[in-house]
Parts: structure tokens; C-alpha cells; sequence
């Protein structure tokens, strides 16, 4: 019976911050039963164990949660190297997801999934938005199962603003949650998940608020909204209403301990206190904010206020990768830049988003750390290549040393996903090259029809 993962140096996250090195993870079905470095113990696990996983080399952490992106855009990288939001959707996102078939919003699914796993991740939330080809919400779901990978679908909608493809009512939204919810909430033993995201103040009514936080409310249910993303979105929310982001949507009962708050780069310091009051989390998205030029994050001055900051990638098309390890040394960076203090971000700050900071902000308390009873959600870094060692810290490797091509070896749920760096369950070549042809016929269709605006 069960699994051992044994020789690495284990970085549990654990309310002390323990580390093992070397120590061991023994893993019973879905759960973490025991770790440690007790020699006595780890010969009689070894001699108990249906699978033996040799760590020597690696750091064993909790798998990353990335609590953020649109997987669909796996399609569009490197559209918009040029533009800010505003531009970027209109011009590059929008055109293109219009043109999407079931058949390529799963092989995005697919492709997201599998880049989240091979980067460390065990849990993603990909807030999902483009509904009108039936069955592209259900195809993102079924390539999150296949591909090994814990997933929330945070089912996106917009009632007013947007390009008519993507607005819907407000009736037919909340019937496409139950019915979405029914299907798939809590499938595959818990592995899958559905969340609200309404997609930001300014593409959803107050009516549409106003439900979606008596649903939240009614089925203990995760909400996911972008908020105070750039200055012009805090600006259209205050000419509008003549609320800023948070203030407006706390009216209409979106805050709460399960709420996210995705991105927040321009909220006031009255918002912020909104957010320490209604428990709500903020998702910081370091690499999304400095490519689309949005603005740099307080991220220091929401830890000191006691917010709890998850750390994600966003989107592809905004990225314009999926690597949740560089993140890490993105975050760290951008900080320091920001406050022009080196100390302003550490190592064990930033990991901290990553792992126990994802897990409590997307309400998956038994996740985001190695210890007894909580589910074995592994990932294996290597250590012993030339960029990353002598190790003195490996919580600062992991930070400023790894990136995603480091990573050996994950585990969800107590299955073993990525071995030796690559998937156990997908062919990734045949896949790439699918999503390739795809996504290139697609890009060409909408490169003709601007060249004939
Ligand atoms: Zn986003």
C-alpha cells in the first residue's frame, strides 16, 4: 500500500515553515499520511510501499496553485505585444475566441492544463467566458480531467458592455450554473469545481451582482472577479456609478471570505480596508500587470494590512505563459522595483502566495502544504543542475533560481501526473502540433477580415 517519496529536500509550508533534508512524504490514496526524517520510520515505509519515488536531487513541495487564467488563450500568445487592455481584447482577444470551435476550447483546455501541471501547478482556476459555441464550457472541464489536473471552472459572464457574443441574462446565467454545477461540482472526488466570475464591475449590472452574491451565499459557492485592473477601469466604474471598484461591488454583496479579487493594481486604501473587513482575497498577477503596462501591485502593503495575496498568471494571450515557478521571481522583482527595497518581497513571502495563500483564497484548505491529512498535491523541483546549484536556501532557489523546465515530478491526488518533466496521461507532441494547425487557421481568418475593416 501507498506511496513514498523519499531523499528530497521537503519544504512542508507548514504553520513553522518545517523542512526535512533529507526527509520523506508517505502518501496513502489521496492523502498525505505521514513525513519526516526519522530513519527507523523510513525503512519500515519502505518496506510497506507499492511505489517508491527516489527524490535525491529534488526539492518536494506542495504543488502551486495558480488561482487565475483563461486557458483558451493558450491560442493567442504574443498577440498583443504591443497594446494595453482596452486595445488588446478588442483587436486581438475577442476576434479570435469568436472564431473558437468545442473541438479547440478543449485542446486549449488541454494544452492550459497540461502547461499549468509541467510548471508545478496541481490546481488551476481558469475563469472560462466564451460561451456561445454550446459545449466549449464542458470541453475545458473534460480536458481538465484528462490531463490529471485539480481544476475550478470559474464559469465567466458579462451582461452589458461587451460585444454582443458574450452577453447573456442574468436568468440564463444563474440556470447555467445549476445546471453546470450539477454535472460537474465536486466530480472526479472532489477534483473539480465550478465558481461565479462575473468578469468585472463594468460588464456586469447590479441586478446580475446582486444574484450572483445571493448565490454565492445560497451555495456556499467561490466568486472570481477582476477588479481595479488598470486606471481606466477604476475610471468607468466612478463616472458610472460614482463608487470606485470595491465600494460598488460591496454593495451588491460580492465581498466575502469567498471572493477573489483578481488583479487590484489601483485600489485606494478605503477599498483595501473593505477587503480586510469582508475576508475577500487578492490575486496578484505580476507578469499579466507589467506586460499589458496595467501598473505595479502594493503587494507588501496587503500583507501588512493581513490580506491574504494569492499569486497566479493570468491568461496566456496576457503573459504569455503559464509558468507559475518564474512567477515567483517575477513577483519578488517587480515589488522591489516598485518600493525600491529589497527586502519589500522574500522568498518565503512569495512561495507562501503560491502554496498556503492560493489554498485558503480558492477555499481549499487541505491543500497548499505537506503535512498528515492534507491531499497529496506533490510537486518535485530538481536542485542539481548547473543554474540552480551550490543550494544554500532552497526556498530561494525555488524563487529566483527554478522555472518550469525544473520541474520533474507531480502528484494529484496521490497520482503520479508528470514524470521525468513530462505528462504521464496526454501526448504533449501530438497535442502542440494540433493546437498549432488550429490556432493558425484561426489567426489567419482574423488578420484577413482586419485587413478588409
Ligand atoms: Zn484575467
Amino acid at each position: 500500500m501507498g506511496t513514498l517519496i523519499y531523499n528530497g529536500w521537503v519544504i512542508t509550508q507548514n504553520e513553522e515553515r518545517k523542512e526535512y533534508n533529507p526527509g520523506y512524504v508517505y502518501i496513502n490514496r489521496d492523502l498525505i499520511e505521514e513525513i519526516g526524517d526519522n530513519s527507523e520510520r523510513l525503512a519500515a515505509l519502505k518496506a510497506q510501499a507499492a511505489e517508491l519515488i527516489d527524490a535525491a536531487g529534488c526539492v518536494v513541495i506542495p504543488g502551486l496553485i495558480n488561482p487565475h487564467t483563461h486557458m483558451f488563450q493558450t491560442y493567442m500568445r504574443g498577440l498583443g505585444d504591443n497594446k494595453p487592455l482596452w486595445q488588446w481584447l478588442k483587436e486581438d482577444i475577442w476576434p479570435s475566441a469568436l472564431l473558437m470551435e468545442e473541438e479547440d476550447f478543449y485542446l486549449a483546455g488541454l494544452l492550459g492544463s497540461l502547461e499549468n501541471l509541467l510548471s508545478g501547478v496541481t490546481h488551476v482556476v481558469d475563469q472560462h467566458y466564451v460561451h456561445y459555441v454550446p459545449g466549449s464550457t464542458d470541453a475545458v472541464l473534460r480536458a481538465m480531467r484528462e490531463s490529471g489536473i485539480r481544476g475550478t471552472l470559474c464559469r465567466g459572464f458579462v451582461d452589458q458592455e461587451y460585444r454582443p457574443e458574450f452577453m447573456e441574462t442574468s436568468a440564463h446565467i444563474m440556470a447555467a450554473m445549476d445546471e453546470l454545477g450539477s454535472r460537474w461540482h465536486g466530480s472526479e472526488k472532489e477534483r473539480l469545481k465550478i465558481s461565479l466570475g462575473p468578469l468585472n464591475p463594468w460588464g456586469c449590472s447590479p441586478q446580475l451582482l446582486d444574484e450572483v452574491g445571493r448565490y454565492s451565499a445560497d451555495n456556499n459557492m467561490d466568486i472570481q472577479i477582476h477588479v481595479a485592473e488598470t486606471t481606466k477601469v477604476v475610471e468607468s466604474s466612478v463616472s458610472r456609478y460614482g463608487l470606485d471598484n470595491l465600494t460598488f461591488l460591496h454593495q451588491h454583496g460580492i465581498l466575502s471570505p469567498h471572493t477573489q479579487l483578481v488583479h487590484g493594481v489601483w485600489l485606494n486604501e478605503r477599498e483595501e480596508e473593505l477587503v480586510v473587513r469582508t475576508g475577500s482575497h487578492l490575486v496578484h498577477c505580476p507578469v499579466s500587470n507589467m506586460y499589458l503596462a496595467s501598473g505595479a501591485a502594493p503587494v507588501r502593503r496587503w500583507l501588512d494590512k493581513g490580506i491574504n495575496v494569492a499569486l497566479a498568471t493570468d491568461g496566456p494571450g496576457s503573459n504569455n505563459s503559464e509558468d507559475m515557478m518564474e512567477t515567483l521571481k517575477f513577483a519578488a522583482c517587480l515589488q522591489r522595483v516598485s518600493t525600491l527595497d529589497p527586502a519589500s518581497l522574500l522568498p518565503q513571502d512569495v512561495l507562501d502566495m503560491a502554496t498556503r495563500g492560493g489554498a485558503q483564497a480558492v477555499n481549499a484548505g487541505n491543500t497548499g502544504v505537506l503535512a498528515p491529512g492534507y491531499k497529496a498535491d506533490v510537486v518535485l523541483v530538481r536542485m542539481d543542475r548547473p543554474h540552480l546549484g551550490p543550494v544554500h536556501n532552497a526556498v530561494s532557489m525555488l524563487t529566483f533560481n527554478a522555472n518550469g523546465n525544473d520541474v520533474d515530478t507531480v502528484l494529484v491526488d496521490g497520482q503520479v501526473v508528470v514524470q521525468g518533466g513530462h505528462s504521464t496521461l496526454v501526448d504533449e507532441q501530438e497535442l502542440i502540433q494540433r493546437c498549432q494547425a488550429k490556432a493558425a487557421r484561426i489567426r489567419a481568418t482574423v488578420t484577413n477580415s482586419l485587413s478588409h475593416d
